[in-house]
């Protein structure tokens, strides 16, 4: 089986108000240093471990922040270091209005076949107040550009749940992102995470039923334009889902460089330190960064099978769970699927334990027993 690469680019241009990624702003004068580490990095594990990757995963951060030279050079590098698979996916999310139509064009030179576009909303106010640097002028520059430069793969981010954002807010948002025919859309309900300035803040969001029908009309406008659910959040055309991202519902292995980048090798976990300076240092001193690790137990690793793979449309095959770890799921989780069988959340079709439509509304809580 091969294997999934993600590299973590932690610059951006300013800190979005809602945002806990491991992402710094006005860090530049670290990028070259950075980038000199992660090939260092990549160095090390090519010795150790020589995988074929067939998927690689640019994110952030905002990879296009930095100088697309030097991105484009340490993919270069990267080939020369790493055996990428020569049909493999290669992602790189990018942001409006941190990169033009050259630098986009340089980037699908270099091999990257699939942008992930950070949109969130429509509403120029509302980008406003969650921090975002771009307006949706910016991004139809952005879209344009990358479809001018050759990206025939393109995803978009929005974002629901938004401070004062309406029912019809949210339907504006969703119509004008399907006119764009992108071939995958992500929507994701905003969560309020500790430590952020939004934290701090007096914010008027939707409450549960609101979010809950912004969901629902996201699944229904979606499918009318030829977006297929395809896991809770995801949305694709036919053949366009994300290939790297399917890797870590279905718990096949991943390796992650960069600060705070996290791998799962068969039953081996670790995570890399995620400070900048902590990061570059570590890999100058013994090639690696590994801030902690650990070994899965069976039991673990099936829980996390159910609870990942369940969250894809397609659920959980009952084949491939048994010869993963040789005992079924319906004696493992014979509680669970029980409870949520009869109540109807979960429908047992074929080879698949899968959600019903009504249990994807309450997935978060079935998930939890599965854990
Ligand atoms: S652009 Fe993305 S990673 Fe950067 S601060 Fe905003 S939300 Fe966080």
């Amino acid at each position: 089986m091969n294997t999934g690469l993600y590299i973590h680019i932690p610059f951006c241009k300013s800190k979005c108000k809602y945002c806990d990624f491991n992402s710094y702003a006005n860090m530049e004068k670290y990028t070259a240093l950075y980038f000199s580490a992660l090939l260092e990095e990549a160095e090390h594990y090519a010795k150790i471990n020589p995988t074929v990757f067939d998927t690689v995963y640019f994110g952030g951060g905002t990879p296009t922040s930095v100088d697309i030279d030097l991105l484009c050079d340490s993919i270069n590098t990267l080939r020369s270091v790493m055996k990428i698979h020569p049909d493999a996916e290669i992602c790189a999310e990018c942001n409006p209005g941190t990169i033009d139509y050259e630098g986009l064009k340089k980037l699908r030179l270099s091999g990257i076949n699939r942008l992930s576009i950070g949109l969130q909303t429509t509403d120029d106010e509302k980008l406003k107040v969650l921090g975002r640097i771009h307006t949706l002028n910016d991004f139809n520059t952005c879209f344009e550009n990358a479809r001018r430069a050759g990206f025939d793969n393109i995803s978009i981010d929005l974002m629901y749940g938004l401070p004062d954002m309406t029912i019809e807010d949210w339907s504006d948002t969703l119509d004008k992102v399907c006119s764009f025919g992108a071939e995958h859309i992500s929507c994701y309900s905003l969560k309020i995470e500790d430590g952020t300035p939004f934290a701090k803040m007096q914010l008027n969001l939707p409450d549960d039923d609101l979010s809950a029908d912004m969901y629902q009309l996201a699944v229904e406008k979606l499918n009318r334009f030829g977006y297929e659910r395809y896991e809770i959040s995801n949305f694709a055309k036919p053949g366009r889902e994300s290939r790297h991202n399917l890797k870590y519902w279905h718990c096949d292995d991943f390796l992650g460089l960069g600060a705070g980048a996290y791998s799962c090798i068969g039953n081996h976990r670790f995570s890399n330190v995620s400070g900048l300076c902590e990061y570059i240092d570590a890999v100058n001193c013994c090639g690696t960064a590994i801030d902690w690790n650990s070994e899965e137990s069976a039991s673990d690793k099936m829980s996390e099978f159910m609870f990942l793979g369940l969250r894809c449309s397609q659920g959980v095959s009952y084949r491939e769970f048994k010869s993963r770890f040789g005992c079924s799921f319906t004696e493992v989780f014979a509680t669970p699927i029980k409870k949520y069988t009869d109540w109807g959340f979960l429908i047992l079709e074929g080879d698949c334990l899968k959600f019903s439509d009504k249990g994807f509304f309450v997935s978060n809580t079935i998930l939890a027993d599965f854990v």
